[in-house]
């Protein structure tokens, strides 16, 4: 059987697989990815690529190739609700509100200035060959399609990993320091025994891939989303997104219908598995009410799940995307937390199969991610739930028949007093849906308290329940605060002083100090730090001020600033010795904190066979 060596295996070419064998490539690990299907996914699910993922595709160079086949800003700000396209009856056709979505239409301004860059619509579809591009420029020839998992076995100083190709039928065996789980669940966690807490089958969903000249039926071109409520038919909400790949308005080429056959949030056992694929197209037509030929492309059936893993790291297999969350479409949490995920134990692989951080760094990614994306599911179902709010709005009351629903919506949107009091009702329930549609802080404002960071004692941070606004913060485990800066002539964000795969030191004014205690600590440790000083007579100019109000350090304060860009540590002012305060904050960051008694337990062997 045919041997190979490698740092890291990575199983699984979804978005977060692909995403971590980009960074991994950009940090300069030996890795090799397989999978076994021929190519990339045929599923259109994902198709919000939040900013925090934009900012991290930015950060390894991604971001321009995504933007440039994603929908143009200006097709992104709103979502519209309406009754249907086409049709000709009373009730058909009519659009009753249009709030501001995907970091667009009012929230523009927001999210500009607190992100290094904006949040994108790209159908999942067309990013993993982009993403898969990127992979290969990086590892020619070292991500294997068609090449599937068999089975594994770990010990003290790896993993072997028996992998067949799918298509010659031969075997063969992989070595690797460290297995990275991308594989959405279906192999490795069954294998280790690892559980999915939550709630799985919670409703049948469909979704119908099609192309179709919808440029008669749509005139507006500020709306990537659409969701189409007709009161004949309460509680089928179908979801309608622009799909492109050339246009994004109402000329565009191809479109995703997601919808329900009835209420949401209940599985009628069979369904999935008898429901043909035309009476789900018929149903798309009923829909839309639309005289135009439907191309399907695909029809997919899905459930809703909100499942954690109760491990996302056993040994040396780490677990990430979908292996270790599923998350309901709602706010967009899914592929991007896979992403966030990739992005957190990029590093940490990178530094420790480098030999610059002992193997307990490895395991603070499970205490900085698993209650992040724990959080993250249970803000998807709540922002789901919501739905049955939005009904009430509209005008649904549980047990009523269709015909008395449609009643009460000839008020909403007729010309009345009363049916501008309903409208102004629905507008502020639909403004609590900004847990779905604008959910900016669960975006950028995830902290990692507990892992590779140092604790500064202040207490944590504070952060909107409603998820909407996100408030910048130095405290150690948040993401650095974006702010313009300038050196010379050129435009720089904070985010651009951290080098890839080392960290930054930012301080105040009066730095100095600080620079020299980093710099022996890199010729120490060998870790890449960039030192900075940001303000007058720095080294980069912070000419609108915004990082002297977000900093919340003095001037001689010091941050550190992690290669995934979040603070490892920070001083808020001068400290006596800061070799020393730096060395003891890198010994605690480099062992994993916590971690670091986690490792030190025995650890299990465990099998895949
Ligand atoms: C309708 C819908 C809309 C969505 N919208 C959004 C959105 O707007 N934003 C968002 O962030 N998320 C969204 N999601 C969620 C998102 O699609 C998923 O979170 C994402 O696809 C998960 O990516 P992944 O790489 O972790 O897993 P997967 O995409 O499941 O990839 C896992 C890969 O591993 C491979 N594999 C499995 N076993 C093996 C093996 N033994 N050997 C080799 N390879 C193997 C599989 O073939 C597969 O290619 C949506 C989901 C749906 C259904």
């Amino acid at each position: 059987m045919r041997e190979l060596n490698t740092q890291v295996l990575v199983v699984g070419a979804g978005g977060a697989g692909l995403a971590l064998s980009i960074f991994l490539g950009d940090l300069g690990v030996d890795a090799l990815t397989i999978e076994r299907h021929p190519g990339t996914s045929h599923l259109p699910k994902a198709h919000y690529i939040n900013q925090r993922s934009m900012e991290i595709f930015r950060q390894h160079g991604v971001a321009d190739a995504i933007y440039a086949r994603s929908a143009p800003r200006e097709n992104l700000g709103r979502i519209r609700w309406m009754t249907s396209l086409g049709g000709d009856g009373p009730l058909d056709g009519l659009q009753f509100a249009a709030p501001s979505i995907l970091g667009g239409g009012d929230h523009a301004a927001m999210y500009d200035q607190k992100g290094t860059t904006h949040p994108t619509n790209i159908p999942q579809i067309r990013l993993e060959p982009i993403l898969l591009e990127q992979c290969e420029a990086r590892y020619p020839g070292r991500i294997l399609f068609n090449h599937e998992l068999e089975s594994f076995a770990q010990d003290a100083n790896g993993v072997t990993a028996i992998v067949l190709d799918r298509q010659s039928g031969e075997r063969m065996t992989v070595r690797c320091a460290y297995m990275i789980a991308a594989d959405g669940g279906k192999t490795i966690n069954p294998a280790l025994g690892i559980e999915m807490i939550g709630d799985k089958d919670l409703g049948d969903f469909y979704t119908v891939w099609f192309a179709a000249d919808l440029s008669g039926y749509i005139k507006d071109d500020d709306a990537v989303m659409r969701r189409i409520f007709h009161p004949e038919k309460p509680y089928r909400v179908n979801s309608l997104l622009t799909f492109g790949p050339d246009h994004w308005d109402g000329r565009s080429e191809e479109w995703a219908s997601n919808f329900t056959r009835g209420p949401r949030f209940a599985s009628v056992p069979g369904e999935r598995e008898t429901v043909t694929d035309e009476e789900l197209i018929e149903d798309v037509r009923g829909f839309l009410k639309v005289d135009v030929p439907l191309t399907v492309r695909r029809v997919s059936r899905w459930s809703l799940e909100t499942v954690i893993a109760d491990k996302m790291q056993v040994g040396r297999i780490v677990i990430i995307g979908d292996a270790a969350h599923k998350h309901p479409p709602a706010a967009g949490l899914g592929l991007n937390s896979g992403f966030q995920d990739a992005h957190n134990i990029a590093w940490k692989l990178a530094l420790v199969t480098k030999g610059l951080a002992p193997a307990s760094l490895i395991d603070a990614y499970e205490l900085e991610r698993r209650p992040v994306t724990a959080s993250n599911v249970r803000w998807s179902i709540n922002a789901s739930t919501n739905a049955y709010l939005i009904m009430s709005g509209i005008g649904v009351v549980p047990g009523e028949s269709p015909e008395k629903t449609c009643e009460r919506f000839k008020v909403l949107v007729e010309d009345s007093f009363e049916g501008e009091t309903r409208r102004a009702q629905l507008n502020e329930i639909l403004n609590i849906q900004r847990v779905e549609y604008a959910a900016h802080d669960r975006e950028l404002g995830f902290v990692y308290p507990d892992g590779a960071v140092v604790d500064d004692g202040s207490p944590p941070a504070k952060r909107d329940p409603m998820g909407h606004i996100y408030y910048p913060t130095t405290r150690p485990g948040s993401r650095l605060p974006h702010a313009w800066l300038t050196q010379g002539d050129r435009r720089l964000s904070t985010h651009d002083l951290i080098p890839m795969g080392g960290f930054a030191l930012i301080s105040g004014a009066n730095g100095g100090r600080w620079h020299d205690a980093a710099a022996q600590i890199a010729a120490e440790s060998g870790i890449t730090i960039h030192a900075w000083s940001v303000g007058p007579g720095g080294d980069v100019a912070d000419p609108s001020g915004q990082w002297l109000s977000e900093r919340e350090i003095g001037d001689d304060g010091a941050i550190l600033v992690r290669p995934d860009a979040h603070v490892a540590f920070r001083a808020l002012g001068r400290v006596d010795d800061p070799a020393g305060t730096l060395r003891n904050a890198f010994e605690q960051i480099l062992s994993g904190s916590r971690a670091a008694t986690k490792t030190a337990e025995p650890m299990a062997a465990n099998s895949g066979d």
